[in-house]
């Protein structure tokens, strides 16, 4: 890929790419978010986490799994997205197999060899399964190799994010609870938060990913001693905001507030939260995880003792995927990081072609100088991501008509797949909205966003050149 040459390699932030450091937790803030919102910082024992630790490094018995897990741990992600769960990490030891691929166990119930056997296995002495709708040993191997990814303790993958984020909230804020969430979050995100945990007695406060973010939140975490969670995308669609999230971590933190990101538009290559202080990171795995528009799937990570949490309620709502998409997802997951990087590439030089063009008006990416958000993105992404957006200089019909004679991309929403995709979101997601909720989320008429897929940047390039030439 020469095109790729040609400076787009970003800074990239040392705690981004270190090898494979599991994120760790702060007790106290886990305890104040969970339980105890009165309580204070230096009250509770650290003895707990260091457990929790110990546990997760401990290699398993037999010095081959020790081997392989000690290869893991200094394993980059382009190694750990191809065999972290499965030749690394114990999740396909439970598979007993000398299969490269992943097999696809489609039992939905397990058998014991006996009472004691079963015995074992409820007393945490043995690793196994029971019934289909609390895990799957194929769905393991691929939780595994997003933690491993992630640089987390441990990931529920579940049917789609949008069940991830319901199971979280429901696990995580208590009764009477208070949620603050950025006025930029995935609109079901928002309306739920808004509208269904309204509903069940939850407040909740949203505020702006603007320059005075900061102080926004310390003010409202000081004016409102309930609030247990904050939630937030970033970078944020269409608009591509970035959060600081090391800074939004401590604001936080300093009030026993957990932190969720929903990551999906960087994926975890680009991007890994938890590494920055982040408490959980959601995904919609729909996108570049399984990365070929042909499943609906979602995940979160964190430590174990929260997965633990959203796990029960996962069970209850009953949001399990079928092992057959779990191993969909293992057979793409495990090249996403040359497809992210061929996507992070054709976005970047395509963004610096676009912002020197006559027929555009502003361009919004992270990886441009001329965004707000680069600083931002430079301490804290391994790559700007394959999606932007930017204005043409036409009204609602011109700009159509730019879609519309488009070759390559479909005209679709989602993003993250290898088929590029392009949309207007006044006449695609926006559609049925209100002017003044279109101009409060910065969607004009003339405003395009593209997903990069992986098709030759030249192509793609002259593809959109033509076609501004024609309008
Ligand atoms: C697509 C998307 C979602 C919704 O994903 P589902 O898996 O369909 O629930 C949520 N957040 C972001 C940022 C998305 O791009």
């Amino acid at each position: 890929m020469s095109q790729c040459s040609s400076g787009q390699k970003q800074e990239v932030n040392s705690s981004v790419t270190s090898s494979q450091q599991v994120a760790s937790i702060n007790p106290a803030i886990l305890d104040l978010a969970l339980m105890a919102p009165s309580t204070t910082l230096t009250k509770i024992p650290s003895l707990q986490i260091q457990r929790q630790q110990r546990r997760l490094l401990q290699p398993l018995h037999s010095p081959k799994h020790k081997r392989v897990r000690e290869a893991g741990r200094r394993a980059s992600d382009e190694t750990l997205a191809v065999h972290a769960g499965e030749k690394f990490i114990d999740g396909a030891a439970a598979l007993g197999t000398d299969s490269i691929a992943t097999p696809v166990v489609s039992s939905t119930t397990h058998w014991f060899k006996n009472s004691e056997d079963l015995i074992a296995f409820k007393e945490g002495r043995r690793q196994s399964f029971e019934y289909g709708r609390y895990g799957n040993p194929t769905v393991k191997v691929l939780e595994d190799k997003i933690s491993a990814v992630e640089r987390a303790e441990a990931t529920l993958v579940t049917s789609s994010i949008m069940n991830a984020i319901v199971a979280t909230l429901l696990a995580l804020v208590p009764p009477g609870g208070h949620i603050v969430a950025t006025t930029e979050c995935y609109s079901e995100a928002r309306a739920f938060i808004r509208d269904r945990m309204g509903k069940m007695g939850i407040r909740s406060t949203f505020i702006d990913i603007d320059e005075d973010m900061e102080s926004s939140l310390k003010d409202v975490l000081h004016q409102n001693d309930d609030v247990t969670l904050f939630y937030a995308d970033s970078p944020t669609n269409p608009m591509l905001k970035c959060l600081n999230i090391g800074q939004i971590a401590d604001v936080c933190h300093q009030k026993g507030v957990l932190l969720c990101i929903d990551s999906t538009l960087a994926s975890p290559i680009n991007q890994k939260p938890l590494t920055l202080g982040d408490d959980l990171v959601l995904h919609s795995a729909t996108k570049y995880m399984a990365g070929h528009h042909d499943v609906i799937t979602g995940c979160v990570s964190t430590f174990e003792v929260l997965i633990s949490k959203v796990r029960a309620w996962h069970n209850d709502l009953g949001g399990a995927i079928s092992p057959n998409a779990a191993y969909m997802i293992i057979r793409s997951l495990n090249k996403i990081a040359l497809r992210v990087e061929a996507s992070n590439c054709t976005a970047l030089l395509m963004a610096r072609l676009l912002e020197a063009l006559p027929k555009i008006g502003r361009v919004h990416y992270p990886g441009l100088e001329s965004s707000p958000w680069h600083n931002v993105a430079n301490t804290q992404l391994a790559g700007y991501g394959g999606v932007f957006s930017f204005e043409v200089k036409a009204d609602l019909h011109g700009t159509m008509m730019f879609i519309d004679a488009l070759e390559i991309p479909f005209i679709a929403r989602s993003l993250g797949g290898c088929e590029s995709l392009v949309q207007q979101p006044a006449v695609m997601s926006f559609s049925g909205h209100t002017d003044a909720e279109k101009a409060n989320n910065g969607i004009r008429d003339n405003f395009v966003r593209f997903s990069f897929g992986i098709e030759n940047f030249e192509d793609l390039r002259d593809d959109i050149l033509q076609t501004l030439d024609r309008i």
